[in-house]
């Protein structure tokens, strides 16, 4: 009898996280201004996600990236509305984003400083460890402050890291992270491991435009999409090879299109939303099993840390993990998955799915509760 731990839950053939960055307590009043601070107001993001995304999709987990403190402009003009992240109404909606099954990572306390006619990225504004951790440290404070728990991971503003990145994240007890824009689909389609730190891939930019967008998005936009295409690789050229290798398909966007200094911002779900139909369209034909970021590194860390013992004699079966990974997992309710090489599988125990084919293969779930004790499942075979 051959078992192995799946890759991802349920034999699936990738995973994907939505990412949407710069969500904020920050409001335009022009249409599309929202950055989060409307809440559940007809004219706020979340109303146009769920209108235009989950409507269709309702199985997709978003992941935003939350700067925590007062947001600095993008270098001149103004916010109609701005605050930090703990104040009472715009807390209760991102614990209730939480529950929703989304995610809220960290990006940032103001995500950067303008000096002289330029932002300049936050990570880049640190002058030593000290200023990095410590300003790390407030804004994760004032995440704790809004949501009463600690943030899994995060991403530096802008993906760049400065030259005390890595050790802030570390520092701050980050268990993973998104550090740099992956071009190269093939480098690390399932990101890499750093001092115990899951640095995950940022791969698929939302705002492309294949033929079948042409006459539904500006013609300017249209063709310098087309020219970042070539350059690149198409987006569903992307997409067929980190399906092949197992990655993760992480889709790039952010919250308005609106920003202070009266440029759009790149990209963005409201630009973009033909385009995130015709990606999550496509990405349809797969297997793909949509999580949000900390349910990814989980299940990774599970899998690293996993031990599969067979004991064919007995007909046997131990899956053995460290108890705080599988304290993790409990606390996420996320199962991990077995291929099994024969259908006709018997568990004698009621904490495991039936077993159910995909792609050829067979497979059973197992709730994360019974990692921490040997697991018994017999073969009829
Ligand atoms: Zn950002």
């Amino acid at each position: 009898m051959k078992l192995s731990l799946t890759k991802w839950p349920k034999g699936a053939d990738a995973a994907s996280i939505f990412m949407i960055d710069d969500l904020a307590n920050i409001y335009f009043e022009a249409p599309g201004g929202d950055w989060g601070a409307k809440g559940l107001q007809e004219d706020g993001l979340y109303q146009f996600l769920k209108e235009e995304i989950l409507k269709k999709y309702p199985y997709v987990r978003f992941t935003f990236f939350l700067v925590t403190g007062r947001r600095e402009v993008q270098v001149q003009g103004v916010y109609d509305h701005v605050d930090s992240c703990e104040k009472s109404d715009f807390a209760r909606y991102l614990r209730w984003l939480e529950n929703c099954g989304h995610e809220i990572a960290y990006h940032g306390l103001t995500h950067g400083e303008v000096a002289v006619k330029k932002f300049v990225q936050e990570w880049d504004t640190y002058i030593s460890q000290e200023a990095a951790d410590s300003k790390v440290r407030t804004g994760v404070a004032l995440y704790n402050a809004a949501l009463d728990h600690q943030p899994m991971g995060g991403k530096y503003c802008g993906y760049a890291e400065g030259k005390f990145g890595h050790r802030s994240v570390l520092n701050n007890g980050f268990r993973w992270w998104f550090d740099r824009w992956d071009d190269d689909v093939a480098v690390r389609p399932s990101g890499e491991w750093v001092d115990g730190i899951l640095y995950m891939p940022s791969n698929i930019d939302c705002s492309q435009y294949p033929i079948c967008m042409l006459g539904r998005v500006p013609i300017l936009k249209y063709l310098k999409s087309i020219v970042a295409n070539f350059r690149s690789g198409s987006v569903f050229e992307k997409i067929d090879k980190l399906v092949s290798s197992r990655g993760i398909v992480a889709l790039q966007e952010h919250t308005s299109p609106l920003r202070t200094d009266g440029k759009r911002q790149y990209p963005n779900v409201v630009d973009d939303i033909n385009s995130i139909s015709a990606i999550l369209s496509y990405l349809s034909k797969y297997n793909i099993w949509y999580a949000t970021a900390s349910d990814v590194y989980l299940y990774s860390l599970f899998r690293k840390n996993a031990v599969v013992e067979e004991d064919i004699k007995n007909n046997q079966l131990f899956v053995l993990v460290d108890e705080d990974v599988a304290n993790l997992l409990c606390k996420r309710n996320i199962s991990v998955s077995l291929k099994v090489n024969t259908k006709n599988y018997i568990a004698p125990c009621g904490n495991v799915s039936e077993v159910y084919e995909s792609g050829g293969c067979y497979y059973q779930d197992v709730t994360a509760k019974l990692l921490n004790r040997p697991l018994n499942l017999i073969s009829d075979t």
